[in-house]
C-alpha cells in the first residue's frame, strides 16, 4: 500500500483514539481497489471541525465548506468532513454512485453498505435511489458519464433513465463546476463511450456553457485520446470541435483569464496554420510552446503535422527569443533618432524586432539604430 495510505490510517488512529470514529471514503477506496493511481484521500469522521482541530497540530478551513477541515499530516493533506448524519451508513447513502460509496476503517477493513464492490467487479456505475440522487444534485449526471470516460464501465438501466428524462435539471448548475467534470470526461481512455452515451441521453443539450451540438460530438469523437494532454489543450481541441467560438463563449466558461488567453492564442495560430506552415515571425511570436501544442492539436486532430523536433530546431535558429533580447531599447531609439517621445518608438522597436527576427538586419545595436535613421521620416 501507497505512503500515503499508511500515513492516511495513522490519521484515522489519532481520530480512533481520541474516541472518533473514521473511514477513508469515496473515490481513495475506488481507486485502490482498481489498481488506479489516487487524486486525492477523502476522510469522513464523527469528530466536529473543531474536535478535528484539535487532534492535530496543522489544520485549516474552508470559507465553502462549513463541515471540513483540512488535516496537514507527515507532508499530506487530507480532507476530514465531519459524517452527515452521525453514521457512516447514512453519509455513504447520499454519494452519487455506489462505487464511490465504499470506506475504509482505521484497520483497512473494507466497508460496502451499498453493493459498491460487485458493482466495481462488474463494471457498472449505479446509484441507490438514481431519481432522488440525480435531482438533488444534476452534476452528478455528468459525473457519471465523466466515469464511464475514465474507468469504461455500462450505466445501470434505471440510472439512464433518470438522466434520459431529467438531462435539463443540469442547466441550473454552475459552469465552474460542469467545466472541472468535462475536462476529466475530454481526458478519459473511454471518452467515445462517454460521448455516446451524452449523446443518447440528450444530456448534452442541457450542459451548462458548452454549447454541444450532434455535429460537435461527432467532430470530438474524432480526435486521438487526449488522455496525456494538459487541460489548456483539452480545452482548446473542445474549441476547435465547435461551429462558432467567440469571446462571450469563452467568457461564459469561466475560466482563469490566463486559461482563456491561452486559448485564445492557441485557436489564432491554429487558423492561421491552416493556411500557411509556420514562418520566423509567426513561431517568434506565437513562442514554441503555442506552437508545439498548435502541432499536437493537428496531429491528434488527424491532419498533416509539422515534426515537433523541426519546430524546435527553428526556433533555436531564431536570432531572438524575446523583445528584452533586442540590442536596442527604446532610450536607444529616441537619443539616435532626436525625436520626442511618442508612440513611434513602440513601432520603430517592432519594426526592428521584425528585421531582426526575419533575418533582415543583423541583431546589432549600430546596425539597427542606422536602419531606424535611414527610416527616420517614416517613423
Ligand atoms: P477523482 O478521482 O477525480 O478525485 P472522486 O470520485 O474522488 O474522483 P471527487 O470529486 O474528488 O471525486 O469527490 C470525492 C467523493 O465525494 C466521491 O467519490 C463521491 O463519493 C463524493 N462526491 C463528490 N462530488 C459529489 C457529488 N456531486 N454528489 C455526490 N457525491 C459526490
Ligand atoms: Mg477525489
Amino acid at each position: 500500500m501507497a505512503s500515503e495510505w499508511k500515513k492516511a490510517r495513522e490519521v484515522l488512529h489519532i481520530l480512533k483514539g481520541k474516541g472518533f470514529d473514521s473511514y477513508i471514503v469515496g473515490g481513495a477506496v475506488r481507486d485502490l481497489l482498481l489498481d488506479r493511481k489516487l487524486a486525492d484521500i477523502d476522510i469522513v469522521t464523527t469528530a466536529t471541525p473543531y474536535e478535528v482541530s484539535t487532534c492535530f497540530l496543522k489544520t485549516y478551513r474552508m470559507n465553502n465548506l462549513h463541515e471540513t477541515v483540512i488535516v496537514k499530516y507527515r507532508g499530506e493533506h487530507y480532507e476530514v468532513t465531519t459524517i452527515r448524519g452521525k453514521k457512516l451508513v447514512e453519509d455513504v447513502k447520499y454519494r452519487d454512485l455506489t462505487i464511490n460509496s465504499l470506506a475504509m476503517d482505521y484497520e483497512g477493513k473494507l466497508i460496502d453498505f451499498v453493493g459498491g464492490q460487485n458493482d466495481l467487479v462488474h463494471n457498472v456505475l449505479r446509484s441507490i435511489e438514481p431519481y432522488d440522487r440525480m435531482t438533488e444534485d444534476p452534476l452528478r449526471m455528468l459525473r457519471v458519464f465523466r466515469f464511464v470516460s475514465e474507468l469504461g464501465f455500462d450505466v445501470d438501466h434505471e440510472l439512464m433513465s433518470v438522466i434520459t428524462a431529467q438531462h435539463d435539471l443540469l442547466k441550473k448548475v454552475a459552469v465552474e463546476r460542469v467545466m472541472k467534470e468535462w475536462i476529466k470526461l475530454l481526458k478519459g481512455k473511454h471518452r467515445n463511450q462517454a460521448l455516446r452515451m451524452i449523446k443518447t441521453t440528450l444530456l448534452f443539450k442541457s450542459i451548462p456553457g458548452l454549447m454541444l451540438t450532434e455535429h460537435a460530438l461527432e467532430q470530438l469523437a474524432q480526435f486521438r485520446s487526449l488522455t496525456h494532454s494538459s487541460d489548456t489543450l483539452c480545452l482548446t481541441a473542445f474549441c476547435l470541435c465547435l461551429d462558432k467560438v467567440d469571446e462571450p463563449f469563452l467568457r461564459n466558461l469561466a475560466l482563469s483569464n490566463e486559461q482563456s488567453k491561452k486559448i485564445r492564442e492557441r485557436l489564432t495560430y491554429y487558423e492561421k496554420r491552416n493556411h500557411q506552415r509556420w514562418g520566423w515571425l509567426d513561431l517568434y511570436y506565437a513562442s514554441i510552446q503555442v506552437a508545439r501544442d498548435v502541432e499536437t492539436l493537428r496531429l491528434l486532430g488527424n491532419k498533416e503535422s509539422e515534426s515537433i523536433d523541426q519546430l524546435q530546431v527553428m526556433w533555436e535558429a531564431l536570432p531572438i527569443r524575446h523583445k528584452s533580447e533586442l540590442a536596442i531599447t527604446g532610450a536607444d531609439v529616441i537619443h539616435s533618432l532626436e525625436k520626442p517621445q511618442g508612440p513611434w518608438v513602440k513601432e520603430a522597436l517592432t519594426l526592428a524586432e521584425q528585421l531582426v527576427v526575419t533575418g533582415q538586419y543583423r541583431n546589432n545595436k549600430e546596425d539597427l539604430l542606422n536602419t531606424l535613421l535611414e527610416r527616420r521620416d517614416e517613423l
